[in-house]
């Protein structure tokens, strides 16, 4: 199974924290085949005086959606992220990993949601995915990400008048 992660990061040595949980994904997860670069962004719900970096990778994977959240979430544990967010509250972290896709697998339990819910709602996370995996249709939306983003531009975009 093919897995797309995003990743970011807003505290500390970000592009440093960023390769390093790739590189325990490669370890931990499977083979990381692809990667996009660094996207630096502004906090997204939430106020923060830290930017982000984002980026997305991908990776192939024997193991099922909810072992890899399991692995992932020992990352970010490892990593120092203590605190998960609690009743929405977003925050600072060193480093969180989401699961995008998992082939064009729709799962929808309490731990874990796949596709990703708010992917299409995010440039943060739809710039980076474009650079992997511009035609992956999203197996819900029936769009590829690069039409999801393109729709996701014209939305964001200001009104001229
Ligand atoms: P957050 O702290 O904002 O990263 O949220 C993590 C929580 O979201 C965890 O409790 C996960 O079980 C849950 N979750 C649901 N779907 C996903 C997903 N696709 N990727 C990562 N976490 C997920």
């Amino acid at each position: 199974m093919r897995v797309f992660f995003s990743l970011g990061s807003n505290l500390g040595e970000k592009k440093a924290l960023l390769d390093e949980a790739v590189s325990s994904i490669n370890r931990k997860v499977g083979k990381v085949i692809s990667r996009s670069s660094f996207y630096e962004t502004e906090p997204w719900g939430f106020q923060s005086e830290h930017s982000f970096y984002n980026i997305c990778c991908c990776c192939e994977t024997t193991l099922s959606p909810l072992e890899v959240l399991t692995v992932t979430q020992g990352i970010e544990k490892e990593m120092g992220r203590k605190k998960k967010s609690v009743h929405k509250h977003y925050q600072d972290r060193c480093i969180d990993i989401d699961l995008l896709f998992c082939d064009d697998a729709v799962i929808d339990t309490e731990r874990l949601t796949i596709p990703h819910p708010l992917l299409q709602k995010r440039l943060f996370v739809l710039e980076p995915l474009n650079e992997i995996a511009p035609t992956m249709e999203h197996p819900v939306l029936h769009q590829t990400v690069q039409e999801l983003l393109a729709a996701l531009r014209q939305s964001s975009k200001p009104n001229k008048e």
